[in-house]
């Protein structure tokens, strides 16, 4: 398989592999930086944001993790360039986070610094439970040496998200909310698709009663249109909230979001 088809096939761990490649076209802009601009573009000129996520291949080694955040700064720099509409999303264990604690919040924190310097910011990906308490930790450690440019992932599959927030509370999060792609363990999660959807709208009421910036991720209608109730009894301003899709997966309901008034990033 292909690099791309490797580094989609971790994040879908639930889809057979032969369908990996055919679908894989449609969720990643390229193999190259190039690729990425010229999606970003198009989804710019739709009247949508954008984030860039940099998929590597297995980390093995130090240098491949280096090598990945600094394709970063490579992304950085093209997106100020070229006066694009777009952040970046990292995933720790590209930035080495299966090597070492301390070697991903190296490369993480020079990410996180550099978008600092051009006025961007980072979301850092949820992987699988094994690395939630470290990825919320290393958050709160930037967060902490003062870098406000950086926001989380929660996913509404865990039991523990409410729980999450809570905790979090203190450093005003910006939060990407979605429903986990993860196949995880019933002690833990969630593995009904209705207990799913109603902790997804638990958590995100939590997140707008505490006044948190919340990323709305997912194609699910039913919860597009719970979220857009949501704005409207809260009166939240179009600033304050985004909805966020993958590319590739029903544009036409992130078209009509967009119509409608709301902010999509893609
Ligand atoms: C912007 C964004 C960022 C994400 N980041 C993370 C993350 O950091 N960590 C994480 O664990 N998960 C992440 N996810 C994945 C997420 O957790 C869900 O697994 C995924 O979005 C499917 O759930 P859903 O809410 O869209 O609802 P579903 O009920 O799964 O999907 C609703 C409908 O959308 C369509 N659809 C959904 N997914 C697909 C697909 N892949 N291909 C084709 N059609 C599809 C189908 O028509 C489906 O009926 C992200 C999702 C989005 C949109």
């Amino acid at each position: 398989m292909a690099i791309v088809d490797r580094a989609i096939a971790r994040f879908l761990p639930a889809v057979p592999k032969p369908v990996v490649r055919r679908i894989s076209e449609r969720y990643i802009a390229g193999e190259e930086l190039e690729d990425a601009l010229r999606v970003v573009r198009r989804v710019n000129a739709e009247g949508k944001l954008a984030t860039i996520d940099v998929l590597g291949e297995e980390i093995a080694n130090p240098d491949e993790a280096r090598s990945i955040a600094s394709a970063y700064r490579d992304a950085f720099e093209a997106i100020e360039r070229e006066g694009l509409d777009s952040n970046v999303s990292v995933k720790l264990t590209a930035l080495g986070l299966g090597l070492g604690y301390d070697l991903c919040r190296e490369n993480l924190t020079e990410v996180v610094a550099d978008a600092a310097a051009r006025g961007n910011f980072v979301r850092i990906d949820m992987e699988d439970s094994s690395t939630t308490d470290d990825t919320l930790r290393l958050y709160r450690e930037l967060r902490e040496s003062g870098y406000d440019n950086v926001g989380i992932v929660l996913q509404a599959r865990l039991k523990r998200t409410l729980d999450d927030v809570a905790a979090l509370a203190e450093l005003r999060p910006s939060v990407r909310l979605c429903k986990g792609i993860y196949v995880e363990r019933a002690e833990i999660a969630f593995r009904d698709f209705e207990a799913i959807r109603s902790n997804f709208m638990l958590v995100l009421e939590a997140l707008w009663d505490a006044g948190h910036y919340v990323g709305v991720a997912t194609h699910d209608e039913w919860l597009v249109e719970q979220a857009k109730r949501g704005v409207t009894e809260r009166g939240l301003g179009r600033e304050d909230y985004e909805f966020q899709m993958l590319l590739g997966v029903r544009p036409a309901l992130g078209d009509d979001l967009v119509r409608e008034g709301h902010r999509v990033r893609i």
